[in-house]
């Protein structure tokens, strides 16, 4: 009985240095470099790869650029337990670009490849114009086209955010769950419920107020069933979502008010 007790401990502990070694692996962590300081060999890597990126930022094919910005990801990404501000700036040079799909990719590698403090300061910068230009009504084609590309920038801003893991992502998250624009709100719908940081479920439940008060559409009730859905998955509240939004107003009102309520008495340690 003590035996196979201890075998069985024995076997528990072989699974979670297996599953520990393999996660490691995954991340693609270096055993020299620390947080603080790169090796010699990540630090010559990096260096080359920041000049290639340069010169691929160059490239007159955005195709071009893009492969850039994502052999600079890959690189940064061969070291990933130390994340070099100077990287993450390196690859923020790719948000200059002029072509829409080099910008969101580089603001969605931006998240996943570098410091997520870092990425979460350099994207927040990015968002006020953005939102300043798509709040705009577009009344030429012309206009169209890009108020099309701004949106794009913002899905890869959104992607960037959620994926730096940092709760200084909240912020700037916030900020585009209250543009009152169900465009750029349905981005942020989506891609909130990895950011946990207390910014975020008030912003979810004002953006939630403000669906309920704009006209009835499709999108709204898209948006409206994304923010209760991120809401449950941040706060794990319980509250019911409401299965659609523009069949049953009632329903949106009562997950409103719950979710309201909810907040209210768990808001102060909710973490
Ligand atoms: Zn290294
Ligand atoms: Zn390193």
């Amino acid at each position: 009985m003590v035996e196979s007790k201890r075998k069985d401990l024995e076997m528990k502990r072989l699974v979670v240095l297996v599953l520990a070694s393999s996660l490691a692996a995954r991340a693609d962590d270096c055993a020299t470099c620390t947080a603080a300081k790169e090796c010699e060999i990540h630090a010559t890597l990096d260096r080359d790869a920041a000049k290639a990126l340069v010169e691929g930022l160059r490239r007159p094919d955005p195709g071009a650029r893009q492969k850039a910005v994502e052999a600079f990801a890959a690189a940064c990404q061969k070291h990933a337990n130390c994340r070099p501000a100077a990287n993450a700036q390196a690859l923020a040079a790719a948000l200059r670009d002029p072509h829409a799909a080099v910008f969101a990719y580089a603001a969605e590698m931006l998240g996943t490849s570098q410091d997520g403090a870092a990425v979460a300061a350099i994207l927040s910068k990015e968002v006020d114009p953005i939102l300043k230009r798509v709040a705009k009504p577009a009344k030429t084609d012309k206009e169209q086209i890009a108020w099309n590309d701004d949106i794009s920038r913002l899905k890869g801003i959104v992607l960037g955010l959620e994926a730096c893991g940092s709760p200084d992502a909240g912020a700037p998250m916030a900020k585009l769950l209250r543009t009152g624009n169900l465009e750029v709100m349905r981005l942020a719908a989506n891609r909130c419920k990895e950011v946990r940081s207390r910014e975020v479920p008030p912003a979810i439940l004002d953006a939630l107020e403000a669906c309920r008060k704009m006209p009835d559409s499709t999108l709204r009730g898209a948006v409206f069933i994304a923010l209760s859905n991120s809401w449950e998955v941040l706060t794990a509240s319980g509250i019911k979502s409401p299965v659609n939004e523009t069949s049953d107003p009632n329903e949106s009102d009562r997950f409103l008010r719950e979710a309201k309520a909810w907040w209210q008495k768990n808001g102060k340690t909710w973490k």
